[in-house]
């Protein structure tokens, strides 16, 4: 049921049920690492669905039927930014005008970092992966997601101030087990400072930042798909400069430009992570296990 109807039906069956109290809220989360997250405030107490669930990039989302009375029925929906997913912000504007949409990367506790096309002036194509200027994988960052968790306990409560007290909880165990990876992180990563990577696209300026490493060489910046002649020509060129060995590629994509940049070097390694955590039960503990097999796929490629 949703919230906002609550009060109206308070005043038609007050007299008779004085003890009615508010239903659950319906929570809407847009992709899987912001999912985990949410659940690990959430913990079971409503019911909450994920629009993005299949092995797609989300800047490729087209939604099914099912994705939209999953909007309609939505009392808070969260989701990254309305330029990371634009086709998803028109299909909400369209089919829900009453739920709180919250966007977590322009909570104001979250410093966003430039994206590479800004950084390197390529000209970008306009879709909506960039946001012109920003990178939005924000969630790449325990520290962002600390605070994306402590802001998601924050709204909890103001919708169900019944709960407040659990979310908070939930929310600083969360944090406490979020410090830890993130403490862990740094002890396995701390080899890989100063070695130059490829990457698929330009996703892991919080990763890399976090983690004093090197910002990874994104092959598509800007998700483009079809590299010309010349891209490959110029990314053999940069691999030999800087003496690039590993190229980290995602499971939704080709494997085509990679092989081709990889045969031009006899140590280049090809490994592969998911920062979307598809492979994942649906849990709060995933978004550990997804930070975690990051790490540990990088560590393996990108070996001094
Ligand atoms: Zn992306």
């Amino acid at each position: 049921m949703s919230l906002k109807l609550a009060p109206l039906i308070f005043v038609i069956f007050g007299s008779l049920m004085p003890s009615l109290t508010l239903a659950e809220v319906n929570i809407l989360t847009s992709i899987r690492p912001l999912y985990y997250l949410v659940e690990g405030v959430n913990q079971g107490i409503n019911t909450h669905n994920l629009l993005v669930a299949d092995a797609l990039s989300p800047h490729d989302y087209q939604p099914k039927p099912s994705d939209i009375q999953k909007i309609k029925s939505a009392d808070i929906i969260f989701r990254i930014d309305a330029k990371f997913q634009p086709r998803l912000t028109k299909i909400i504007a369209n089919n829900n005008r009453t739920a709180e949409v919250i966007s977590v990367a322009q909570l104001k506790e979250i410093a966003l970092l430039p994206n590479e096309t800004h950084l390197t002036g390529h000209e970008t194509n306009g879709h909506g992966h960039s946001n012109n200027n920003f990178d939005l994988h924000i969630w790449l960052s325990p520290l962002n997601a600390i605070k994306i968790s402590d802001n998601i306990a924050l709204l909890l409560s103001k919708l169900d101030p019944k709960n407040r007290e659990k979310y908070q909880y939930n929310a600083k165990q969360q944090a406490i087990h979020l410090k830890k990876l993130d403490l862990s992180l740094h002890k396995k990563l701390q080899p890989l400072q100063g070695l130059d990577f490829f990457s698929y696209h330009d996703a892991y300026g919080y990763l890399t930042n976090r983690f004093n490493l090197n910002r990874s060489l994104a092959i598509t910046p800007t998700l483009n798909h079809q590299l010309s002649a010349k891209r490959i020509k110029d990314l053999i060129a940069i691999a030999q400069q800087k003496d690039v060995n590993c190229l980290m590629l995602e499971p939704q994509f080709s494997t085509k430009y990679a092989k081709i940049i990889s045969n031009s070097r006899p140590n280049m390694r090809i490994g592969t992570w998911d920062l979307l955590g598809f492979e994942l039960e649906l849990k709060p503990n995933s978004f550990h296990i997804l930070l975690n097999n990051m790490a540990d796929n990088l560590a393996s490629c990108l070996k001094p």
